[in-house]
């Protein structure tokens, strides 16, 4: 077998989702290949991600946390919601503390691009083979799937797993069409230092035009998730740091003191995806080439991860049972059990943000409410901070406690 063209699983994109799956796989004894892309497509990403306790543990299981990567992260003790509409009937600021559901911490936030750099080394020790280019085609034929490359050479597996992201080129060249919508906002992401120590708390203001997210890092820094209408967030990209800083400081309330050493800002257009599928017959979409949410709630990169486990789990136990990993029955089993986790957190996600937008009132009334009962009622608050961190059921084996 030529170990450049030919292998047992393809994956194309090396995200954080991708390399996760390629690391799952690997330490499964798979010959995998991981289509990275075009090098020259990276740009830089001055995101974190809050990633919850099941993330955490899969990262935990494939060896590279804590260890270095642990570093660079800080714990997220408290979660703050704080209704800042400016409304008649405003809702009740709600805390929802790890605690609560005998842990230490919900999760940690990592900066995306620490992560993908740990990821990749792990992948690389475990054998994967990159090939540093784009993909630009798909194609199932009896018991063989084929990617080929942009320069028209082909590789070879029994499965690909798509992690190459919202355009997906697998995704259309497979046929599998997807829902796509926009939402009227942007997101500013970047990181700050402040004066007043943020104690783990990360803190979501819910504002008119959508939620304004602090999030711990190391020392007294935290990173920002500020969605915004499209106009406003493009005059924010222009402020000098020190304006910047001022504005922020502001629309926080002083909540951390003073505001400082703003780290470099990066915009993100606010768009929705679902595919029709999460698979057909040798191929399993994974990551933002099967949905996309916006930054709400941090669910995103969580879910993907369970994308990527819960694919590495059906792969494994086919093969273990000398059965064909991209059958249509497997893939089948992966579309029902990922749909099912995924498609009620981005209607959840969609009506937060919507509700915030809404310029009707009894929205407004309704999403306060909702915070109120929350809030007081103790049963409902633990069910929420659970689901919260991933589905009860359904979870992959990788990502239990
Ligand atoms: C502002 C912001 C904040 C966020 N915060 C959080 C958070 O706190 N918690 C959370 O869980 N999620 C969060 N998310 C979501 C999270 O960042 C994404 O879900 C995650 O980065 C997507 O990873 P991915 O691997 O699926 O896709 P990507 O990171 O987009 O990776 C796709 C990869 O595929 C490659 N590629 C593309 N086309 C091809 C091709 N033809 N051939 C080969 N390779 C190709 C690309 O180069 C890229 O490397 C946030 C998102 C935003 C915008």
């Amino acid at each position: 077998m030529d170990r450049l063209s030919s292998c047992d699983i393809i994956i194309t994109g090396s995200g954080p989702a991708g390399l996760a799956a390629a690391c799952l796989l690997a330490a499964n004894e798979l010959h995998v290949i991981c289509v990275a892309g075009k090098a020259a497509r990276k740009q830089a990403d001055p995101r974190t991600v809050a990633l919850m306790l099941p993330s955490i543990r899969l990262l935990h299981k494939i060896g590279i946390w804590p260890g270095e990567l642990k570093v660079d992260t800080a714990a997220l003790r408290k979660l703050r919601l704080i209704d800042d509409t400016g409304n008649i009937l405003t809702a009740p600021t709600v805390t929802f503390g790890a605690d609560e559901i005998g842990e230490d911490a919900f999760g940690w936030n990592i900066p995306v691009e620490r992560l993908v750099e740990c990821l990749q080394a792990c992948a690389e020790r475990l054998g994967v083979t990159f090939r540093h280019k784009d993909a630009a085609a798909f194609r199932a034929r009896r018991e063989q799937a084929t990617v080929r490359l942009e320069d028209g050479s082909e590789l070879t597996g029994r499965l690909v797993l798509a992690a190459d992201g919202r355009e997906s080129k697998m995704r259309a060249t497979a046929g599998i069409s997807a829902l796509e919508w926009s939402y009227d906002q942007a997101a500013i992401a970047t990181s700050f230092g402040h004066s007043a120590p943020h104690c783990g708390i990360s803190t979501e203001f819910h504002k008119t035009a959508g939620p304004l997210t602090t999030v711990p890092m190391p020392g007294n820094k935290s990173s920002l998730v500020w969605m915004e209408t499209p106009a406003l967030v493009d005059r924010l990209m222009t402020l000098s740091d020190q304006d910047f800083a001022k504005r922020l400081q502001f629309e926080i309330h002083g909540k951390l003191g003073l505001v400082s050493e703003i780290g470099p800002r990066r915009s993100f257009p606010m768009r929705g995806l679902t595919a029709t599928s999460f698979a057909k017959q040798r191929l399993f979409l994974i990551g933002e080439a099967a949905h996309v949410v916006p930054p709400i709630g941090a669910q995103g990169l969580n879910m993907s991860l369970r994308d990527a486990a819960l694919a590495a789990e059906l792969v494994s136990d086919a093969v273990a049972e000398e059965a064909d990993p991209g059958s249509a029955s497997v893939a089948e089993a992966y579309n029902v059990k990922r749909r099912r986790d995924v498609l009620p957190r981005q209607a959840m996600v969609h009506t937060l943000n919507a509700s915030l937008l809404a310029s009707l009132a009894p929205f407004h009334s309704l999403r306060a409410l909702g915070l109120s009962t929350i809030s007081q009622f103790g049963p409902l608050r633990e069910r929420i901070i659970r689901e919260g961190l991933a589905p009860q059921s359904d979870l992959p084996r990788i990502m239990r406690a």
